[in-house]
């Protein structure tokens, strides 16, 4: 019979593409996830020249190029509190396909996956691809993760938490206390820890911290990706992390679905990962700036905003119907719930988008405030 899988029927597409496709052409886009500049030069040449030179024709090993997974190496070794030798990585189609592996190769059919509500869409829906059954737990009033509430939510049936910091959809960023707390769990509790540190570089205050470097056990996997430290989301490249034996299991599941990660763009990431990262500060400068702006828009027109910490959102809570006003005067912005139950009468607002566009989204966002008042 011709029937769809009950997994894939409980999947539904993503409420943020519902957004953008119901919105005008000439509206201002504030629901976008990805950086609004170019791809490093250097990165976009070296793809050029591995195309040219014929080095990109064909397959490369399964876990990407040793170059590339040397570079990831060394990035950790120089951004981060731990170490991962090149054959504990696997490169990605980007950080997607980092979580879905992570999620296929550990979630048994019925097992629990206790993440972020709010939380980024694909946790629920590649919990529900795996076979797994999803646990969405409330955030603290900062809309940061409370470990406490990760750890009153695993029970025997959980295959696996995951934790997201910088956070999309709020841009929270956890503590260095929180990440030992989520390490501790993950060791005491024997349940996987996914950190999802696609954002690691978008820090304005405080510093990234991962559980990878205080978990005692291997029960971490890091997802990370270029996407949007270099603003490279079309290349569709990102990797895993984690102990041999996790990431032989990884492999099983990525050399049948993917074979291997894009070779051209494992060109481009190697020499982003390991050229000049003036590119980054910059970036991270333009996103601060636009936050401050914001979130002094916001306070003018009394709308409560945890002060996001990194990457590129906001979420302010909204009173009832704003959304719908804004949508209506042509600013894209995504309703809370798109995130999860729990992000009903927030907005998630996205700054990757100019100056220009974010002082003219304001003045939309204040008529619509007033017209819900
Ligand atoms: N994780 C988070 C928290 C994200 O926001 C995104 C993309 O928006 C991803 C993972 C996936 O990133 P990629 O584009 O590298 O697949």
């Amino acid at each position: 019979m011709t029937d769809f899988s009950d997994r894939v029927e409980q999947v539904s597409i993503s409420g943020i593409r519902e957004v953008f496709e119901a919105a005008g052409e000439d509206a201002i886009n504030l629901g976008i996830g990805q950086p609004d500049f170019p791809t490093p030069e250097h990165a976009r040449q070296a793809a050029v020249e591995a195309i040219e030179d014929g080095q990109a024709d064909a397959y490369t090993s399964n876990k990407g190029t040793l170059d590339l997974r040397e570079a990831i190496s060394a990035k950790h070794d120089r951004d981060n509190d731990f170490s991962v030798p090149p054959e504990n990585l696997i490169a990605t189609a980007g950080g997607s396909e980092a979580l879905h592996l992570a999620l296929e190769a550990h979630v048994d059919l019925a097992e629990e996956v206790v993440y972020p509500d709010p939380g980024f869409v694909s946790y629920e829906a590649l919990t529900r691809i795996a076979g797994g059954d999803p646990k969405p737990v409330a955030l603290r009033e900062d809309l940061t993760l409370d470990p406490a509430a990760v750890e009153e939510a695993i029970t025997d049936e959980t295959a696996a938490f995951i934790v997201n910091s910088p956070a999309n959809p709020t841009g929270a960023v956890q503590s260095e206390e929180d990440m030992k707390e989520f390490a501790r769990i993950a060791d005491e509790h024997d349940v996987l820890c996914i950190s999802d540190e696609v954002y690691e570089h978008i820090v304005f205050e405080g510093d990234h911290h991962s559980p990878m470097s205080y978990a005692e056990s291997d029960n971490v996997v890091v997802v990370n990706a270029c996407s949007k430290t270099y603003s490279m989301t079309g290349w569709r490249l990102g990797w895993v992390a984690a102990s041999e034996r996790r990431i032989e299991r990884m492999l099983r599941v990525h050399q049948y679905v993917q074979a291997c990660a894009s070779a051209p763009a494992q060109f481009a990431a190697e020499a982003a990962l390991s050229g000049p990262q003036d590119c980054v500060d910059e970036m991270v400068a333009a996103f601060e700036e636009r936050r401050d702006v914001l979130l002094d828009g916001f306070a003018d027109m009394g709308l409560d905003c945890p002060t996001p910490q990194g990457a590129f959102y906001a979420m302010p809570k909204v009173p009832e119907g704003w959304t719908d006003e804004v949508l209506d005067r042509g600013v894209v912005v995504v309703p809370g719930e798109a995130f999860g139950d729990h992000g009903e009468g927030y907005a998630r607002i996205s700054y990757a988008t100019d100056m220009e566009q974010i002082e003219k989204a304001l003045d939309v966002m204040r008529e619509a405030t007033n017209a819900v008042r």
